[in-house]
């Protein structure tokens, strides 16, 4: 017997057929003696039109209301799945984020859960009550109504699990799992069985949609063993645990594009103590964030600068970029947002060399030239124009050993 959380996505309820579907996977877990924690998004698209609602109202929703408003999504999935398993004849009860004493900080539309009290989730699960709480959402000491960012639920799940000391995170979403790379891209992408807290981190920052950040930092930080399955199949899903001795036989485990870069280079930068800082600190104070950076020398006391930021903040970026280069008397500034990202990630590199050697040999065997270059204890990044991401994904994704057989 076992306490399990079971967190389902938005697809997972986004209709009262697959609510029911729902509670009979809750149930056949309950029957078998296990006492039952879930947690819910709400129905696929609500968020989305709700934000969409706010905006016709006005450009600038204040952002408590827009969290009253979106924290109804989850509310409305909690009501009807407790109601659908008390119509089974179980015995369940719904939880908002305050009643499941969620305690955030006060960043509306991102707040960050401080603790979790559980004392009243505890209660339930002692008298055998399945518990069904709305993700996403929490309360800030003041009383108010708070959300974690888009994918919240994955969070709130993570920590609430981590809260109760549940054996096992079941994250259940409309994927069989994790895969070595997304599989609309390649064909002979797999599902991976095992991948460590590490390498989760490393794919949801790279883009990886599968599961929100943050519920992978709590899952590594308390050990809550996370298990992202479909909840459409019994099949077993992708296990995200703590590193171990398994995975150190592959060198790489999976590869992730991002296309969604662009990149600006200054032309021709005074070779100047400070220079660095003045370029960067404007474009951190508008909230940019710059991933990769590479300086070379130009000619004489100059150099090129170039950097990357998320095309959404391009144009932003580049008027930056401009007035600085005016400021310092940089030549010229130069755009580029046909780019994409290709990445290997792999806890086995830590004890192996020359993985880097194989990327690029890889890259070069297609005449695709790389960019820029990025690394870190268990990542290579490339960048190299977009119109080879494609062919990267895959020829990466052979080279290592990662296709199908
Ligand atoms: N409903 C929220 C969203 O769409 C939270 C979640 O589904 O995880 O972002
Ligand atoms: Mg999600």
């Amino acid at each position: 017997m076992a306490l399990i959380v079971q967190k389902y996505g938005g697809t997972s309820v986004a209709d009262l057929e697959r609510i029911r579907n729902v509670a009979k996977r809750i149930v056949g877990a309950y029957d078998q003696g296990n006492d039952v924690v879930v947690i819910l998004s709400a129905m696929a698209g609500i968020t989305d039109s709700l934000i969409d609602m706010a905006q016709q109202v006005t450009h600038y929703p204040e952002k408590r209301e827009l969290d009253v408003l979106l924290a109804t999504g989850e509310q409305t999935t909690a009501a009807l799945l407790a109601m659908t398993l008390n119509a089974m004849g179980y015995r369940a009860q719904s939880l908002l984020g305050f009643q499941a004493e969620v305690v955030t900080d006060c960043t509306f539309g991102n707040a960050r859960i401080m603790d979790i009290g559980a004392t009243r989730i505890k209660e339930l699960v002692s008298s055998r009550t399945i518990v069904v709480i709305a993700g996403f959402q929490g309360c800030d000491v003041n009383g108010n109504i708070t959300t974690l960012g888009r994918g919240g639920s994955d969070t709130s799940a993570v920590a609430i699990a981590a809260a109760i000391k549940a054996d096992i995170c079941e994250i259940y979403t409309d994927v069989n799992g994790v895969y070595t790379t997304d599989p609309n891209i390649c064909s002979a992408a797999r599902k991976i069985d095992r991948i460590s807290y590490e390498e989760m981190l490393e794919m949801a920052s790279l883009g990886a949609k599968v599961l929100q950040i943050r519920s992978v930092e709590f899952a590594k930080k308390y050990n809550v063993v996370v298990h992202v399955r479909s909840s459409f199949t019994e099949e077993e899903g992708t296990m995200v645990v703590n590193e171990d001795k398994s995975m150190e036989r592959l060198v790489v485990s999976s590869v992730t594009v991002n296309k969604k870069e662009a990149r600006i280079t200054l032309i021709k930068v005074p070779d100047q103590p400070g220079i660095a800082a003045r370029i960067f600190s404007p474009i951190a104070e508008a909230g940019i964030n710059v991933d990769m950076i590479i300086q070379n020398r130009h000619s004489g006391k100059f150099n090129d600068l170039t950097f990357t930021v998320p095309t959404p903040d391009f144009e932003k970026a580049m008027e930056l970029a401009r007035e600085i280069a005016a400021d310092i008397h940089a030549e010229d500034v130069l755009g580029d947002t046909n780019i994409a990202k290709v990445s290997v990630i792999g806890v086995g590199m830590k004890n192996h060399s020359g993985v880097a050697t194989r990327m690029f040999s890889a890259l070069a065997a297609k005449s695709i030239n790389i960019l820029m270059i990025s690394t870190s204890e268990i990542r290579i990044s490339c960048v190299i124009a977009e119109e080879y991401a494609e062919l990267a994904v895959r020829t990466l994704h052979a080279a290592f050993g990662l296709d199908k057989s």
